[in-house]
């Protein structure tokens, strides 16, 4: 295609509003000082981005819900532009209230859910039922997909934390191998064998993505155009995910 017709914006920008979490997870990646970015700078990235054609901005962090002016920063990004609104989440914090302040305003939601009962537990260190509930409360809220951190203690238990997250209404399950920081050693060769065998025989009732690794690339088999006329069904408007193992 002619550079002419390139466009002038990453299609989807992740921000990091903060480095505050509740939870102390040992593969966490995120830096752990409390610093949070300024609402004013926010704001006026996301009005070049959205001036320039992005069509989603996903909010992340450590968590984003404890961001001080997390749901009037949606409320302000879906009523005074055009992006579509996302967040990564563990949901712990997403009760009825924090729920009714963000209706409207968010279009898809991304909770972390590595294992399922008493891994979960482990690794989270918060009920696996506690986790459950909130999670009837985001699918009202919101569609949603499941992020899983996959290590030798999750991969065991993949079939039955995509069951469950069908049962619950998950729209996708993304993959996301474990990479070692701090505590976390990160996915191990036989997990990751494992894992790659596991892939290309999967027939679950959910549309899988995967993080890329050097072993795997992800496609889209549906790319949206610039000129979408609604960008926010743009961002989330893909059939299905194809993986491809190298
Ligand atoms: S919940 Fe997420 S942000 Fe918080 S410590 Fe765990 S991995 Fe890090």
């Amino acid at each position: 295609m002619a550079p002419a017709f390139w466009a002038q914006a990453p299609r989807q920008v992740s921000i990091a509003l903060t480095n505050i979490c509740d939870l102390s997870c040992a593969f966490c990646y995120a830096p752990k000082n409390r610093a949070s970015l300024n609402a004013a700078t926010v704001i006026a990235w996301i009005r070049e981005l959205d001036a320039n054609g992005c069509l989603g901005i996903g909010f992340g962090g450590s968590e984003p819900t404890l961001y001080r002016k997390f749901p009037a920063l949606c409320k302000w990004v879906t009523e005074q532009t055009q992006l579509a609104v996302t967040f990564t989440t563990h949901a712990h914090r997403i009760d009825e209230r924090l729920a009714a302040q963000l209706e409207g305003y968010v279009h898809f939601i991304r909770v972390s859910m590595d294992g399922v009962a008493a891994t979960y537990e482990n690794l989270r260190n918060r009920p696996f039922g506690t986790l459950q509930k909130h999670l009837r409360i985001v699918r009202q809220l919101a569609p949603f997909g499941i992020n899983f951190i996959v290590n030798s203690r999750t991969f065991p238990e993949l079939d039955c934390a995509i069951q469950l997250a069908a049962e619950f209404g998950a729209r996708e399950f993304l993959l996301l191998p474990e990479q070692p920081v701090r505590a976390g050693g990160g996915i191990d060769e036989a997990t990751l064998q494992a894992l790659g065998d596991w892939i290309p025989a999967y027939a679950g009732p959910l549309q899988l993505a995967i993080q890329a690794l050097a072993k795997y690339q992800i496609l889209s088999t549906k790319y949206c155009s610039q000129k979408h006329k609604n960008r926010r069904k743009a961002v989330y408007g893909f059939d299905i995910w194809l993986i491809v193992i190298y």
